[in-house]
């Protein structure tokens, strides 16, 4: 059946992508979003597009095409983003973890993915309020900032330009189902008849696809992030991962030489809860700082005083320059996950397209956009779907259970 009519749920990164190339497309497309644009993950992430700890296979594919698209969306798009390419590191700071970090290193390279190790000097000249004894880093630079909010407003708006319509504040209550195709969505508005459905609202996509008996193997996992008032003296080049980080990733727990006892800190164990130390800084100064990460029984989007009591630890720990700066807010997101990072793109029923589980929505949510409109236009999608498809095998994700990206 040819698709002319789409209605889009969910105004994040894959919502908005998806409606601005389809609308390029000449699509009719109604975009849904409950709340505000980017109210979700999107709107509450520290602006990574990181490549640097891709897996092989599609995240690493489609990381180097939006990567890619990027630089395409830039000159395409209405809406200034405040893209920069100034790549990304993970630090260290004892010669253990430098051991690890330059495994790392040189296993990637050997793939031919781009990757570099700096040395500390490097590291301060690049990052000003970091200690003084960091040792060296990983660098990365296809990394690259976004303000992922901004980019969310400028797909929208750039969807609009192209004749989609854009509803925030109309929430989708349930998709409707009807003789085995999906043929439109109930709205806090009223029923709302189209060709095709595209599933795209983050770690709520669970719930709706409910509604029509998929089981959606999506979690949602709690991010806690503080942003400082706008420091531009302060230079934050590169987007700044910690060590610990590390432990998160598979392709540093594959390393022959990878120790998790090197990427600890009594106050994870404390708490029970990890942190995924970052900080990023925005074009106007501000610097954003995160994150504890926990798994809330249900979608809670408030930070918890332990949750930014662990993250301002590290970073009082290892960016004594920003010690004395104000903070000017604090916020929490839930970010959607699979349990094998994967995000699901695909049509599980006729007519309904997932664009869900985005673990690194910054880096494969442009791309998303692109494939889901490929499969609508029934054209072969640019790269292999085999290994986002709904029904690949994924554990149900249950709360308070971690995962590992
Ligand atoms: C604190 C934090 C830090 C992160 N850091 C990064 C990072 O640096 N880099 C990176 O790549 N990823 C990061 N992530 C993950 C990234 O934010 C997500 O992968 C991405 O935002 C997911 O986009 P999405 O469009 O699927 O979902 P969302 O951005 O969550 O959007 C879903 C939208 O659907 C709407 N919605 C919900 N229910 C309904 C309904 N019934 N009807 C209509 N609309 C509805 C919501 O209001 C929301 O706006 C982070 C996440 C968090 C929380």
């Amino acid at each position: 059946m040819s698709i002319d009519k789409v209605a889009v749920v969910g105004g994040g990164i894959v919502g908005t992508a998806c409606a601005y190339f389809l609308a390029r497309e000449g699509k009719r497309v109604t975009l849904f979003e409950e709340t505000a644009l980017a109210h979700g993950a999107s709107g509450r992430n520290p602006g990574f597009v990181w490549l640097h700890t891709r897996n092989p296979g599609f995240g690493r594919e489609v990381s180097l095409a939006s990567r890619a698209l990027y630089d395409q969306l830039v000159e395409d798009l209405p809406l200034d983003f405040e893209f920069r390419p100034s790549g990304g590191i993970i630090f260290y700071t004892t010669e253990e973890q430098g051991a690890i970090v330059r495994e790392f290193v040189e296993t990637v390279q050997a793939d031919g993915y781009p990757m570099e190790h700096i040395d500390g000097a490097e590291v301060r000249r690049m990052v000003e309020p970091i200690r003084e004894d960091v040792l060296g880093a990983s660098f990365c630079p296809a990394d690259a900032c976004i303000n992922t909010p901004l980019l969310v407003r400028s797909f929208a708006e750039g969807a609009r330009q192209a004749g989609a319509e854009i509803r925030e504040g109309v929430g989708v209550t349930r998709l409707i189902e009807e003789g085995g195709r999906v043929v439109g969505v109930e709205t806090s508005e009223g029923r709302f008849e189209a060709d095709a459905v595209v599933l795209g609202a983050g770690a709520w996509a669970r719930k709706l696809a409910d509604t029509v008996g998929i089981q959606l193997a999506v979690g949602g996992e709690r991010l806690q992030v503080a942003a400082t008032v706008p420091v531009p003296e302060i230079r934050v080049e590169p987007l700044v991962y910690g060590p610990l980080v590390t432990k998160q990733y598979r392709l540093f727990r594959d390393l022959p030489s990878w120790d998790a006892a090197h990427f600890t800190e009594p106050y994870e164990d404390e708490a029970n809860i990890e942190v995924l130390e970052l900080i990023s800084q925005r074009r106007n100064g501000e610097i954003l700082m995160g994150c504890a990460m926990d798994y809330p029984d249900d979608i809670d989007l408030r930070p918890t005083v332990e949750g930014l009591a662990r993250s301002l630890q590290s970073i009082v720990q290892d960016f004594p320059g920003l010690r004395g700066v104000a903070v000017d807010r604090v916020w929490a997101g839930i970010l959607p996950f699979t349990s094998d990072t994967a995000p699901i793109i695909d049509e599980p029923i006729p007519g309904l397209f997932l664009g869900s589980g985005h673990v690194y929505g910054n880096a494969a949510g442009p791309m998303t956009g692109r494939l889901i409109t490929q499969l609508i236009m029934e054209q072969e999608p640019e790269i292999a779907l085999d290994e986002v498809r709904f029904d690949r095998v994924l554990e149900m994700p249950g709360a308070g259970v971690a995962v590992r990206w």
